[in-house]
């Protein structure tokens, strides 16, 4: 099979030009043996959904991950919803079966496949910080396996009342203002993108006054390097999970949707280990840049001196 045959797969969202999904894909194709069969690249994209969806029909597009701000608004106009990504009301995998577009939702896999290699959730407090799509995967996934959600915290009280309504929870409502609380839950997730790059990028949702060496804390924040979220919580002995393993989780479940390949055990573990090499190769190259980057500024410094 040639390179032009190959079964085409793609992150699509804006921004998508630094996604790891290609890097990760790509070696795990390698991995199993497929890479002449399947390519994965990225469609950094801005145009309406529908547009998006006709395209992904005409070019026959075999499988999609969808980031923001997608994931909500290709839900409706999927031909099959899998009953997971309803409940979340988020879709971030699609696979097109000879033009019938189905969706499913793996960040929720992400988020509880991250946390059991950690703790059994069954009977846990969960604090969730956030009220928006990841927080909707999070309550999804750790309720489905047996814990339970004490408070949500979040900066809009409205959106958080509408997401404890949606999903029958008996949890405390509570403004960022009131923190300190979620140093009773066993796991702390945030899922608001307090600590990401350009936005509030050495900020924290949660001081480390309120950490603990008895929690878990899992930051979602897609970051190659330690939030300031993960390193406090490293610092006072918490157990911690950083958004790029729940990129990485998420993604295995995605290969197997994508391509189709059985997920035995085997197979599972080298999808896993390539991936887990592309992201480190990836964090590798970052620091080589950063490093590159402070030279010449050290260098521009002197010549001003
Ligand atoms: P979303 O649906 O827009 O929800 C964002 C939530 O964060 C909302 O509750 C919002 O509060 C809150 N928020 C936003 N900016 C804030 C700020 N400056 N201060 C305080 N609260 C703020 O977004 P999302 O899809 O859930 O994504 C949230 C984060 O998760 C992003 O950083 C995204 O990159 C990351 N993510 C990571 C993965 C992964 O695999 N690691 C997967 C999905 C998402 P309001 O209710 O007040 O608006």
């Amino acid at each position: 099979m040639t390179t032009t045959e190959r079964k085409k797969c793609l992150v699509i969202g804006h921004p998508v030009i630094h996604s790891l999904s290609p890097a990760m894909h790509n070696a795990a194709y390698k991995a199993l043996g497929v890479a002449d069969e399947f390519d994965y690249s990225t469609w950094d994209v801005q145009s309406g959904i529908e547009e998006i969806v006709e395209e992904i029909k005409a070019k026959g597009i075999r499988g999609c991950a969808f980031t923001m701000p997608y994931k909500k608004d290709i839900v409706s106009l999927l031909d099959w919803v899998d009953e997971t990504a309803k409940e979340i009301g988020a879709v971030n995998t699609v696979v097109n079966e000879g033009g019938i577009l189905r969706g499913y939702n793996t960040d929720w896999l992400g988020i509880v496949d991250s946390l059991e290699r950690l703790s059994d959730l069954k009977g846990k407090k969960v604090a969730i910080i956030g009220a928006g799509g990841a927080a909707r995967a999070a309550i999804y996934g750790v309720l489905e396996r047996g814990a339970i959600i004490t408070d949500i915290f979040n900066r809009t009280p409205e959106h958080t009342e509408k997401l404890a309504r949606e999903f029958g929870l008996n949890c405390a409502i509570r403004g960022l203002d009131e923190i300190k609380e979620a140093r009773s839950a066993d796991i702390v997730i945030n899922t608001t993108p307090i600590g990401m790059k350009g936005v509030a990028e050495d900020e924290t949702p949660l001081p480390k006054e309120f950490i603990g060496p008895d929690q878990i804390v899992f930051d979602v924040v897609y970051s190659l390097e330690d939030t300031q979220l993960i390193k406090e919580a490293k610092d006072k002995g918490a157990k911690v999970v950083a958004g790029t393993e729940m990129v990485l989780r998420q993604a295995v479940h995605q290969f197997f949707l994508h391509t189709g390949i059985e997920p035995t055990e085997d197979n599972r573990k080298k999808v896993e280990q390539a991936m887990e090499g592309a992201i480190e190769e990836a964090r590798e190259e970052s620091r080589k840049e950063i490093k590159q980057e402070t030279k010449e500024g050290s260098r521009e410094k002197e010549k001003n001196r």
